[in-house]
C-alpha cells in the first residue's frame, strides 16, 4: 500500500469523470496502489463532495459537459480557499492555452490523455505528499499560534498578580507608584484635580497581640475589602501601602469629595463592628485618615512638585488625625 507522506489512513482520491469506462480503470489503479477511492460523474457533484471535506485530492477531467473541469476547478478554489484539495487535470488538450487555463483556475498538475498510467501514478503520489506536507505546517502552525496565546495570557496574568498584594488581593505599593505617576501627569496635563487618602488601622499591633497574627491578617482582608466597597468610580484606586496603613488614589477629585470618600470608609469600618478589646477608644477596629489634594488652579502656582509631596502631606495629615484622637478624617485645608 503506497503512504505518501506519513498519511496514517489511506488518502481519498475523488475521480471527476463523465466516462464511466474511465472511472473504473482509474478506481483499480487506484485501489491497487492503496487509496481510498470516490467517484462523480460531474462537476455539481464535485463540488458537493469536496464542500464535505471528504477527498484529499481530485482527479479531475477537463472535458465535461453542462460544467466543464475547468469552470470546476475554478468553483473549488471560490467556495474552498485554501482548503481546497489539489486538483490534478486530465485533459486531451495539451495545446498552451489549456494548460495555461488549467493552472490559472487553479490546478495543481495536469496530465494529458491516452493516460500514461506509471506518469499518472508518480503525480498522485506526488500531490499527496505535498498534500500531506501542507496540512502538517498549517497543523504546525495553528498549533504554535495556540501556544503563544496562551502564554500571552499567562503573561497578563502574571503580571496582573505582579501588581496585587498577596494577601489583601487589592494592588500593591509598586501598581500604586506607577498610578500616581501616570495620574500626576495626567491631571497636571488637564488642569483636573487629584486626591489621595492615607489610611491606618488604629491601634492594630494591639489587635495582633490580642487576638493572634492570623486574626490579624482577616482583620486586614475585611478592611481592604470594605474601603473597596466604598470607592466607587472607575478611575479611583485602592493599594495597600504597606503594613496595615493602606492608600486610595482619587483622580479629578477636588478635597471636599475625597474627604467625603474618607468619611465614609471611616463610618463603614466602624460600622463593621470587628470587636477589637485592645483598642483604647473604642470596642471595634477603626481607622485614621489623612487626605491631601491637588487643586486644578494648584497645578498653576505649584508646578515643582511631586507625587511624593502629595502622599507626605496626607502622611502628615494622617498623623495629625491620630494625634487628634484617631477614628477620623484629617485634611490640612477643610479642618
Ligand atoms: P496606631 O493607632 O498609632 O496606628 O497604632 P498601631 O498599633 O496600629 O501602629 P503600629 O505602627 O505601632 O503597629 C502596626 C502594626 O500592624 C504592627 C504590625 O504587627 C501590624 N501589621 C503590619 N502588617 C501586618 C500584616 O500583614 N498582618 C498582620 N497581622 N499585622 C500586620
Ligand atoms: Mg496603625
Ligand atoms: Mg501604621
Amino acid at each position: 500500500m503506497i503512504k505518501p507522506g506519513c498519511w496514517t489512513v489511506a488518502p481519498r482520491i475523488l475521480i471527476v469523470d463523465d466516462e464511466k469506462t474511465i472511472r473504473l480503470i482509474l478506481r483499480r489503479i487506484l485501489h491497487k496502489d492503496g487509496y481510498q477511492v470516490i467517484e462523480a460523474n460531474n462537476g455539481e457533484q464535485c463540488l458537493e463532495i469536496c464542500q464535505k471535506q471528504l477527498a484529499d485530492m481530485v482527479l479531475l477531467d477537463a472535458m465535461m459537459p453542462e460544467m466543464d473541469g475547468f469552470t470546476c476547478c475554478a468553483k473549488l478554489h471560490q467556495l474552498l480557499g485554501e482548503n481546497s484539495p489539489p486538483v490534478l487535470m486530465i485533459t486531451v488538450l495539451d495545446d498552451q492555452a489549456s494548460v495555461d487555463l488549467a493552472f490559472q483556475v487553479g490546478a495543481t498538475d495536469y496530465i494529458t490523455k491516452p493516460i500514461h498510467w506509471a506518469v499518472l501514478r508518480q503525480r498522485v503520489r506526488r500531490l499527496l505528499q505535498t498534500q500531506w506536507a501542507m496540512r502538517e505546517l498549517r497543523r504546525q502552525i495553528e498549533k504554535e499560534r495556540m501556544l503563544s496565546e496562551k502564554l500571552e495570557k499567562a503573561n497578563q496574568e502574571l503580571e496582573r498578580l505582579a501588581s496585587l498584594d498577596s494577601l489583601t488581593m487589592i494592588a500593591n505599593r509598586r501598581n500604586f507608584e506607577k498610578f500616581i505617576e501616570s495620574e500626576w501627569k495626567r491631571s497636571y496635563k488637564n488642569g483636573l484635580p487629584l486626591s489621595i487618602i492615607m489610611c491606618d488601622v488604629d491601634f492594630f499591633k494591639a489587635y495582633n497581640d490580642t487576638y493572634g497574627h492570623q486574626a490579624g491578617d482577616t482583620c486586614l482582608k475585611k478592611i481592604a475589602d470594605l474601603i473597596v466597597q466604598n470607592v466607587n468610580r472607575s478611575p479611583d484606586l485602592v493599594a495597600r501601602y504597606g503594613g496595615e496603613e493602606f492608600v486610595v488614589v482619587l483622580p479629578e477629585t477636588d478635597l471636599q469629595g475625597a474627604v467625603y470618600v474618607a468619611e465614609k470608609i471611616c463610618k463603614s469600618i466602624k460600622d463593621a463592628a470587628i470587636v477589637h478589646q485592645g483598642s483604647k477608644i473604642s470596642n471595634c477596629v477603626t481607622v485614621s485618615c489623612g487626605v491631601a489634594t491637588r487643586t486644578s488652579l494648584s497645578w498653576n502656582t505649584d508646578s515643582n512638585s511631586q507625587p511624593s509631596d502629595l502622599i507626605k502631606e496626607a502622611d502628615s495629615a494622617l498623623y495629625e488625625a491620630k494625634s487628634q484622637g484617631r477614628n477620623r478624617v484629617y485634611s490640612y485645608s477643610i479642618n
